[in-house]
């Protein structure tokens, strides 16, 4: 079926075609999520892998869909920038993710930080930077725990707009973070210009470390200049035990994977840091 499936595409449809096709039917499915919403924020921990305590969660989109079930970023957030959904998208993790947040140190009298991830679109947008400053002074959020995560290749493009509004930002008291580090092209003396406070490391260094020397020596070279730079690092896709001595025999404080825990919705979560409190 699969093989006839395959030859069918080739025959009556080419791949630009079913292309536009996934194009149109997932904007349309972003806007009736977006009208019904149908999102959820899941929250994966930070930890310290000296003492394996939580000090932070990252908050991951998800599409709950009365039909199709839960749907991962990989299968609609290309098709949010490409349309400009990203933007409400966007405003809704924030909102959600700064309600979140507030909880968690009023309620749960949890200190924890929490990472949201920011695309180019809305770091482009003049509103940005404002809309954070309002949101966040409608939830209360503490200053210095909510944590914005830009990747590589957001700041090689336009990065006089976006030194800007990462100012801005950085003086309303947001932490800002570089995530999938060492996946683009940047130096690490370049990213002296932002006003950064974490890096995040790829899990590409991650997969392979026991085995690779090279990266093995990579991630330790990061980690010292990053001490320079005084940027806290968090290594990311850390799913094995021997991958977590590892990294931090190469001086990797923080950590985030599956080893510890995947993405889990809220309510799961918020037992997770109920039952790990001492
Ligand atoms: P990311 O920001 O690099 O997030 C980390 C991704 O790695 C997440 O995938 C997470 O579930 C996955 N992950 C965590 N630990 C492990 C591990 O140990 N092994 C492996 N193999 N994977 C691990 P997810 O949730 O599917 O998100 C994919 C990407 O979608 C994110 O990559 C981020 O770029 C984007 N994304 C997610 N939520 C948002 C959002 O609210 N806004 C925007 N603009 N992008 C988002
Ligand atoms: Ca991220
Ligand atoms: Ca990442
Ligand atoms: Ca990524």
């Amino acid at each position: 079926a699969k093989a006839e499936g395959r030859g069918r595409a080739c025959v009556f449809a080419p791949e630009d075609e079913q292309r536009t096709l996934h194009r149109v039917n997932t904007e349309s499915l972003l806007r009736e999520a977006l009208e019904g919403e149908y999102f959820e924020l899941h929250y994966q921990p930070v930890c310290d892998l000296g003492t394996q305590r939580i000090v932070g969660a990252e908050g991951l989109v998800r599409m709950n869909h009365p039909e199709k079930g839960l749907l991962a970023p990989g299968d609609f957030i290309d098709v949010a920038e490409e349309t400009g959904l990203i933007v409400p998208l966007g405003e809704w993790v924030l909102e959600e993710g700064a309600r979140q947040l507030a909880q968690w140190h009023r309620e749960l009298g949890c200190d924890i930080t929490l990472s949201l991830n920011v695309s180019s679109k809305q770091l482009q947008s003049s509103r940005f930077a404002g809309r954070v400053a309002e949101i966040c002074e409608k939830y209360s959020v503490p200053s210095g725990h909510l944590v914005l995560e830009i990747t590589e290749s957001m700041l090689m493009n336009n990065s006089d707009q976006v030194l800007d509004v990462m100012n801005r930002l950085k003086a309303q008291g947001c932490l800002l973070s570089i995530d999938d580090f060492g996946t683009g092209f940047s130096s690490l003396s370049y990213l002296q210009k932002f006003p950064l406070d974490v890096l995040k490391i790829d899990r590409a260094f991650v997969m392979d470390i026991e085995a690779n020397e090279t990266h093995r020596a990579l991630v330790r070279a990061i980690v010292s200049m990053s001490e320079a730079l005084k940027l806290r690092v968090i290594t990311e896709g850390v799913e094995t035990e021997g991958q977590m001595r590892c990294i931090r025999q190469q001086g990797c404080e923080l950590g985030q994977g599956y080893y510890f825990s995947r993405p889990l919705k809220a309510a799961v979560f918020n037992e997770w840091i109920r039952s790990s409190e001492t």
